[in-house]
C-alpha cells in the first residue's frame, strides 16, 4: 500500500473503476483504488447492465454515447473483454405522450448526430419478431443499444487503470477519511493510511456510510430491484443473430436476451426500500429472495408484448439491491464544504453512464471544471433540507415511476412540503398551486376554483389560461410575486468592496444606493452565475442571485479569501421578498410609504431603506419581469404583515398575487436569461450578451480564462424566437426547452427556454443558433415536428426598456 497519492477513490464499482480509469487517462497516474472486498461488491455484480444512449437531457445523452463508444475500445486498449452485445434497442410508444417524447428524442438525435430514428412496424416486426405490436403508435430504432457484462466491464476499467500506472487494493475497506488542517485527507484503512490530496466518494451501496466518515449525509436510500431470465425460448435458439433490446416503457418493463431466453426487469408500483438505517457492511455478493408477485403486472405486461416470455420458464431471478438520490439522478461533484471531497453516488444507470461520469469526474478534479453543464447533477442541489423523510418519499416516487413519463414543468408532490416560507397559508388559502424550488414551496400559479391541481403533459395545460391572466393583470395593473426563493447574501465589512471586485466579473457600484448586474465566471470562462449587487451602505452590499445555485455558488465564494474583518453571508432563509411590478406599482406602493416612489426620486436600478406598511423594506428598483416595479425584502417575521398590505393594497388597482410561471413567460417576453437556462459555464459571456459586463481592467475570479474566451467570436448567440401561430396552434404545444433548431434541414441550435407570450401574444422561445440571424426563418421541433419560427430582432416586450425606466 503506498502512503501518498493524489487520489483516493473508495469503492470499486463500475464507477469507482470508471473514475480511476480517467484520472489515470487524463494524466494523474499517482492514484489509489480501495475496495473493502472483491471489485463489484456492491451492485454491480448482478446488474443487467443495459446500455442506452437517448435520454431526455441532452448532456445526459452525450455522457452515455460517450460511454457507449467507450466499451469497445476498452477492450482493444485492455485485452480484457467488456460482453458487449449491441443488437440494437428498439423504443415502443403506446401513447401520445411517449410518441412526442420519442419524436423529440430523435429530432435531438439528429442535431447531435446520434443514432436513433423511426422504423416502420414492419421494419421492427423483422428486427424482433417475438414482439406483438398491436397499438403501437410508432417505434424508434437506435442501432447501438444493448447491454454490458457489468464483471467484464468493471475489471477492463480496472486493466486500463492499472496499465496506466493506477493502484488498485481490493480487501481494503476505507475505516475513515480525516480532512486535515492544510485541506489534504488522510485516508485510513486496517492496512494502514494514505495522505491524499482528493477522496472520491464512489462506495455505490455505501455512499451513506462512506460520507458519514466525513461528517456528511447524503440524500441517498437503497431499495430492492428485480429482473428474471426465461429458460431457453425455441425461437431464439434457432435464430443466427442476437435480437435487439426492447424499451415499453408505458409497458413499465425493460427486456432483452439473455442466452437464449430473455431477461425481463420491472420497476413496480410496490416498490420495497431496504437497509434504512444504513446498508450493513458484511453485505457482499449477496442478493434477496425473489418475489415476482411484487412484479405481477410488470410482467404481464411483458408477457402480453411478448408472448414468449409467458411461454417459457423463468431460470433464474436477481432480487439486488441499487442506491437512489431524490431525483433518481447521480449526486456528483466536489461537496461545496469540503476541500477537495468528491461524490460520485446514486447512480441507477451505472452501465449506460459509467464512463462519461468518470471522464467527468477526472475533468472536474484534474482540470477544475467538466466540458458539460453537470448542474442537474450537481451534489449541490440538496442541502439538509433533503432530509431522511423526504429523501424515502421521493425515492419512492422515482421508482415507482421510473418509466413514466417526466413532463416539461411537472412538479411531483412526494415529500412535500419540505420547507415553507410565512405566507405559505395565506397563498394556500389564495389557491396557490405550488412547486418545489432548492426545497422551498413557492407558488407556481393562482388557480381560479378552490382545490385545483396541475396536468401534466406535452401540450398546453390547465394552467395555461390562469398563467395568462396572471401575466395580463401584472401588465395592465400590477401583480405581487413572491420571490423569497431568489438567493440573498450580505457582504459587509472594510474588504467587501474588493473582495466583491475579486470575486465578480463586473466592477461593483461605487455609490450608496447603487446596484449593477455581474456575471459570475467560470473556471472555462463560461457563466457560472448572474447576481444583481447593490451597494445598500459604504461598507455594506446586497446581492442576489439563483435560489437553486445557492450551494453550486460556495464552491465559487471561498476560492477567493475574505479579507480580515468582512463578511459574507447568506441571507436565504432569513429574508424574504416580493416584486410588485406593473404600470399601476408605483401607485400601489405609493399608498404604503411615505418615501417618494417618484422616478426623479428613486430611478431604475437604484435602491433605498423603506419603511412599507410598517415594515422596514430593502426596496431595489429592478424587476426581473421587464416592467416597471420594486422589488422589496423583508425579515422573515414581518413576511405576513408585508404580504396582507400588499394585497389589501392591490385590491384598489385590480392587482392580486402573481405566481412564477407568469414570472417565467414575463422575462421571456422581454428577453431575459436565466439561471441553467441561458447562463450556464457552457455558454461564453458574449455568447449570452454578458461579455459588456466583464470589466477586463480589473482582476476577477477566472478572469484569465474570460479573457482567453473572449479573444474569440461567439460560436453561437442567444436569440428570442417567435413561433408560427398556426403551426402552434395545430400542436396545442410551445417550446419549452431543449427542443432541436433546423435550417435548412440543417442543425443549427437548439431552444433552451419556452412559453406563450401572453400579453404580446405570441409563441416565444429563447435559445441558441449558429449561423442564422434576425429575420430568419428557421424550424423548431416542437414535439418533434418542425414549427416554423422567425427569429427576432428584438424582445417583443419594450424593446427600448421604456416600461422599466417609467
Ligand atoms: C437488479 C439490478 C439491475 C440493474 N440493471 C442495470 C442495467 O440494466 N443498466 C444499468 O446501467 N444499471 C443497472 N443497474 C444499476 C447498476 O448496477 C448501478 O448503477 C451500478 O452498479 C452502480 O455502481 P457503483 O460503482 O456506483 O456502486 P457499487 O456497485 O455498489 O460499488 C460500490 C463499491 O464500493 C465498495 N465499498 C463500499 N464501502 C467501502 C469502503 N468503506 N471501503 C472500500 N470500499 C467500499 C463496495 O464493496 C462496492 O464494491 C442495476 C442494478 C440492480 C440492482
Amino acid at each position: 500500500m503506498p502512503t501518498t497519492a493524489r487520489a483516493v477513490v473508495i469503492g470499486g464499482g463500475v464507477i469507482g473503476c470508471s473514475i480511476l480509469y480517467h484520472l489515470a487517462k487524463l494524466g494523474w497516474s499517482d492514484v489509489v483504488l480501495l475496495e473493502r472486498d472483491e471489485l463489484t461488491s456492491g451492485s454491480t455484480w448482478h446488474a443487467a447492465a443495459n446500455i442506452h444512449g437517448l435520454h431526455d437531457s441532452t448532456n445526459v445523452s452525450r455522457i452515455q454515447h460517450y460511454t457507449m463508444n467507450l466499451y469497445k475500445e476498452l477492450e482493444q486498449e485492455t485485452g480484457q473483454g467488456c460482453g458487449v452485445f449491441q443488437p440494437g434497442s428498439l423504443y415502443l410508444a403506446q401513447t401520445e405522450a411517449r410518441e412526442h417524447q420519442l419524436r423529440l428524442q430523435a429530432a435531438k438525435a439528429k442535431l447531435y448526430g446520434m443514432n436513433f430514428h423511426e422504423i416502420s412496424i414492419a421494419e421492427a416486426r423483422e428486427l424482433h419478431p417475438l414482439v406483438n405490436f398491436d397499438g403501437i403508435r410508432c417505434v424508434m430504432y437506435e442501432p447501438d443499444g444493448g447491454n454490458v457484462d457489468p464483471s467484464g466491464v468493471t475489471q477492463a476499467y480496472a486493466a486500463g487503470a492499472r496499465q496506466r500506472g493506477a493502484q488498485i487494493h481490493r480487501f481494503t475497506p476505507v475505516t475513515g477519511t480525516v480532512a486535515q488542517p492544510d485541506g489534504s485527507w488522510i485516508v485510513q484503512t486496517p492496512r494502514g493510511d494514505i495522505h491524499t490530496e482528493w477522496v472520491v466518494n464512489a462506495a455505490g451501496l455505501w455512499g451513506r456510510e462512506v460520507a458519514a466518515l466525513a461528517g456528511l449525509q447524503l440524500p441517498l436510500q437503497p431499495t430492492e430491484h428485480q429482473y428474471f431470465v426465461t429458460e431457453t425460448i425455441p425461437e431464439i435458439a434457432a435464430m443466427d443473430r442476437r435480437l435487439p433490446s426492447v424499451s415499453d416503457r408505458d409497458g413499465e418493463y425493460y427486456l432483452r436476451q439473455e442466452g437464449k431466453g430473455l431477461l425481463v426487469g420491472a420497476y413496480e408500483r410496490d416498490m420495497q426500500f431496504w437497509a434504512e438505517d444504513g446498508t450493513p457492511l458484511d453485505f457482499a455478493h449477496d442478493l434477496f429472495p425473489d418475489d415476482l408477485d411484487r412484479i405481477e403486472e410488470n410482467m404481464m405486461n411483458a408477457i402480453e408484448r411478448v408472448p414468449a416470455v409467458g411461454e417459457a420458464g423463468i431460470k433464474r431471478v436477481i432480487n439486488g439491491p441499487m442506491i437512489w438520490s431524490p431525483d433518481a439522478n447521480v449526486l456528483f461533484g466536489p461537496v461545496p464544504e469540503l476541500h477537495n471531497y468528491f461524490c460520485c453516488n446514486g447512480i441507477i444507470p451505472g452501465f449506460s453512464q459509467s464512463g462519461g461520469m468518470g471522464l467527468l469526474a477526472a475533468q472536474w478534479i484534474i482540470e477544475g471544471e467538466t466540458q458539460y453543464d453537470m448542474f442537474g447533477w450537481d451534489v449541490a442541489r440538496f442541502d439538509a433540507w433533503a432530509g431522511k423523510a423526504f429523501t424515502k418519499a421521493r425515492v419512492a416516487d422515482q421508482y415507482a415511476h421510473r418509466f413514466a413519463i417526466h413532463f416539461p414543468n411537472e412538479e411531483r408532490s412526494a415529500g412535500r412540503p419540505a420547507r415553507t416560507r410565512p405566507v405559505y397559508d395565506m397563498q394556500r388559502d389564495r389557491r396557490a398551486v405550488f412547486g418545489l424550488n432548492a426545497g422551498w414551496e413557492h407558488p407556481l400559479w393562482f388557480a381560479d376554483m378552490p382545490g385545483a391541481t396541475e396536468t401534466n403533459g406535452f401540450t398546453r395545460q390547465n394552467w395555461w389560461e390562469p398563467v395568462g391572466a396572471e401575466c395580463r393583470m401584472l401588465r395592465d395593473r400590477a401583480g405581487i410575486i413572491d420571490i423569497s426563493n431568489f438567493a440573498k447574501y450580505i457582504c459587509k465589512g472594510p474588504g467587501a468592496e474588493d473582495w466583491l471586485n475579486a470575486v465578480y466579473a463586473n466592477t461593483m457600484p461605487r455609490a450608496v444606493g447603487r446596484s449593477c448586474l455581474t456575471p459570475l465566471i467560470s473556471k472555462r470562462g463560461g457563466i457560472a452565475g448572474d447576481f444583481t449587487v447593490t451597494r445598500t451602505e459604504e461598507d455594506t452590499f446586497w446581492i442576489i442571485g439563483s435560489g437553486m445555485a445557492e450551494r453550486y455558488h460556495k464552491r465559487f465564494f471561498k476560492q477567493v479569501p475574505l479579507p480580515d474583518g468582512t463578511t459574507f453571508e447568506s441571507q436565504t432563509s432569513a429574508i424574504c421578498g416580493f416584486n410588485v411590478a406593473g404600470p399601476a406599482s408605483r401607485d400601489l406602493l405609493q399608498r404604503l410609504t411615505n418615501t417618494s416612489l417618484a422616478t426623479a426620486d428613486f430611478p431604475f436600478m437604484r435602491s433605498r431603506t423603506i419603511e412599507l406598511a410598517g415594515v422596514e423594506v430593502l426596496a431595489l428598483r429592478v424587476s426581473f419581469t421587464g416592467d416597471l416595479g420594486w422589488e422589496l425584502h423583508c425579515k422573515a417575521d414581518d413576511q405576513m404583515t408585508l404580504y396582507a398590505a400588499l394585497l389589501d393594497a392591490g385590491q384598489q388597482f385590480g392587482a392580486g398575487p402573481v405566481g412564477s410561471r407568469a414570472l417565467m413567460s414575463l422575462r421571456i417576453e422581454k428577453g431575459y436569461g436565466s439561471w441553467s437556462r441561458e447562463y450556464s459555464p457552457e455558454y461564453w459571456p458574449q455568447e449570452v450578451g454578458l461579455d459588456r459586463l466583464c470589466k477586463l481592467d480589473k482582476d476577477f475570479l477566472n478572469k484569465e480564462a474570460a479573457v482567453r474566451v473572449l479573444r474569440y467570436p461567439a460560436r453561437e448567440r442567444l436569440v428570442i424566437l417567435e413561433l408560427d401561430a398556426d403551426d402552434v396552434n395545430r400542436s396545442n404545444a410551445e417550446a419549452t426547452g431543449g427542443e432541436p433548431i433546423f435550417k435548412d434541414g440543417k442543425g443549427i441550435g437548439r431552444v433552451t427556454s419556452g412559453t406563450y407570450g401572453y400579453t404580446v401574444d405570441q409563441s416565444l422561445a429563447l435559445g441558441f443558433v449558429r449561423d442564422a440571424g434576425p429575420g430568419d426563418v428557421v424550424e423548431v421541433m416542437v414535439l418533434g415536428q418542425p414549427h416554423k419560427a422567425t427569429i427576432l430582432a428584438a424582445p417583443p416586450f419594450d424593446p427600448e426598456g421604456r416600461r422599466l425606466r417609467a
